[in-house]
């Protein structure tokens, strides 16, 4: 399977001056859940997405389009645990964006909630969840750092992710993005949520 060829066109506070597509998959997450070196591996590159090492593009909506495809698209969502040292103003904010955005952005086909492989889910991980089933948007989970856990405990690791994320953990896709596990199956399953074959 190919990488998804993905280029960046914009960032944005507000999803109505983001370009009109056809289809786009979300990804959210805390931020350090790995995001960006997901995206940066699922298009084989290294620093398409910035790590969250890049100020001020961090705490916007970034889109980028699939090269072959440009009215699909991927869209990288603030990581929800960065507004931590954030005034409470600045936090409503973020989350209002990232809110209206969920609720009103008509060509959003799928929410990718990251969770962390190697932490589980947390309590934000699992507000977002609840929100989102509240909202009925759909949305699926994917782990992420599936080399840091030792394969003896993968096992169970993934019974207790699916079990408090309500999922079976047949829905769980679990990837490295280091190692590059699982990356095929979420690139396939990225490219039938924009309903590409
Ligand atoms: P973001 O804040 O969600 O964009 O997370 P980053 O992509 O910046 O990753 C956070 C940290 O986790 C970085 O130190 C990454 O190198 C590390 N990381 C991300 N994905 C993986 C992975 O699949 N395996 C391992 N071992 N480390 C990872």
């Amino acid at each position: 399977m190919p990488p998804i060829r993905l280029r960046f066109v914009q960032s944005a506070t507000d999803h109505r001056t983001l370009p009109e597509l056809d289809a786009e998959v979300a990804f959210a997450g805390r931020s350090n859940v790995g995001k960006s070196s997901l995206i940066n591996a699922l298009a084989n590159r290294k620093h398409l997405a910035h790590t969250s090492k890049t100020p001020g593009r961090t705490q916007l909506l970034n889109t980028y389009v699939l090269e072959e495809e440009p009215t699909l698209g991927i869209v990288d969502l603030p990581g929800y645990g960065y507004a931590a040292g954030a005034s409470k103003r600045v936090r409503r904010g973020w989350q209002q964006m990232i809110e209206t955005y969920l609720i009103e952005r008509t060509s959003l086909t799928m929410v990718v909630v990251l969770v962390d492989g190697l932490v589980g889910p947390t309590d934000l991980d699992l507000t977002m969840l609840t929100w989102l089933g509240s909202h009925a948007i759909p949305h699926a989970v994917v782990a992420t750092k599936h080399d840091r856990v030792k394969s003896s405990l993968r096992q169970r690791r993934r019974q207790e992710l699916a079990r408090r994320c309500h999922l079976d953990p047949g829905d769980v896709i679990w990837v490295s993005a280091a190692t590059g596990t699982n990356l095929d199956l979420l690139r396939r399953a990225v490219l039938a949520w924009l309903e590409l074959p």
